[in-house]
């Protein structure tokens, strides 16, 4: 069992099953206000949206900076969810601070020791996400810089990590859930979106994530997927990820994990 945080009066942890989800990128108020609605109505805890976004091209959509995180924080507080998004460098941390209640450190920057070092210092608690290429090891060595430095409340996110299989975006890897289990206190969720790249496998394997007891979840939705800005191929509709929230609440029910 992991340690159960208390974020925001928000559970989570031994037992508390969170369901994160939200867009790849914030785009525009209509946007957030129409996937908060949905977060909201099925049982979900957290608002996730890029607004810093870490791209592979520099010519691909950058995200919408500060105004992204306004728009991200006014549609959560309206529907009563806590908030995520990414931080890539140790100078967003005051900023992104001010908006959410949950830093995201991405996959390319798991190993960005000095981001790590000034997240130990803060007061909000870290979803790190496992870097691509990252040993398990490495993993718990990262989330130890922000512990040792002072912030107790890391959330592991395993996200898929890159192998020889090419015919999904990554591989993932949900032995992590219970192998880390025995090594490590710290609650564990798991991003089935950008493990596989592909919406049509994100109900599939969160049922699985599910059955391995991990304690949360995270996926991309939007109203219009395709024409989402970033991971549109990833991104489930707001119709099919509330059919997966009941089938999920099921599973839950019969192996004790409070979904
Ligand atoms: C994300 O969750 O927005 C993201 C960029 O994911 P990752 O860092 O896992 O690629
Ligand atoms: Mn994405």
């Amino acid at each position: 069992m992991s340690a159960c945080y208390n974020i925001q009066n928000r559970l989570l942890g031994d037992g508390h099953f969170w369901i994160v989800a939200g867009p790849c990128s914030v785009e525009s108020a209509e946007q957030m206000e129409r996937i908060a609605q949905s977060v909201a109505r099925a049982g979900g805890q957290v608002l996730r949206g890029g607004a810093f976004k870490p791209r592979t091209s520099p010519h691909d959509f950058q995200g919408l900076g500060v105004s992204g995180l306004a728009l991200l924080k006014e549609a959560a507080e309206k529907y009563g969810l806590l908030t995520v998004s990414e931080v890539m460098g140790s100078e967003e941390i005051p900023v992104v601070s001010d908006f959410v209640d949950i830093l995201q450190v991405g996959s390319r920057n798991m190993q960005n020791f000095s981001l790590l070092k000034q997240l130990g210092k803060s007061r909000k608690p870290v979803l790190l996400k496992r870097g691509f290429s990252a040993t398990y090891h490495e993993w718990l060595m990262a989330a130890e810089y922000i512990l040792e430095g002072g912030n107790p409340e890391v959330i592991l996110c395993e996200r898929g990590i890159r192998t020889f299989e090419p015919s999904l975006r990554n591989t993932l890897d949900l032995a992590a859930v219970p192998y880390l289990r025995t090594l490590t206190h710290l609650p564990i969720i798991v991003d089935p979106s950008h493990a596989t790249g592909l919406r049509t496998l994100v109900p599939a394997l969160s049922q699985a994530v599910v059955a391995v007891k991990a304690d949360g979840l995270m996926i991309e939705i939007h109203p219009d997927p395709d024409s989402s800005l970033s991971d549109a191929a990833q991104t489930l509709s707001l119709e099919a990820f509330e059919a997966l929230i009941p089938v999920l609440k099921k599973l839950g029910s019969v192996l004790g994990v409070k979904v």
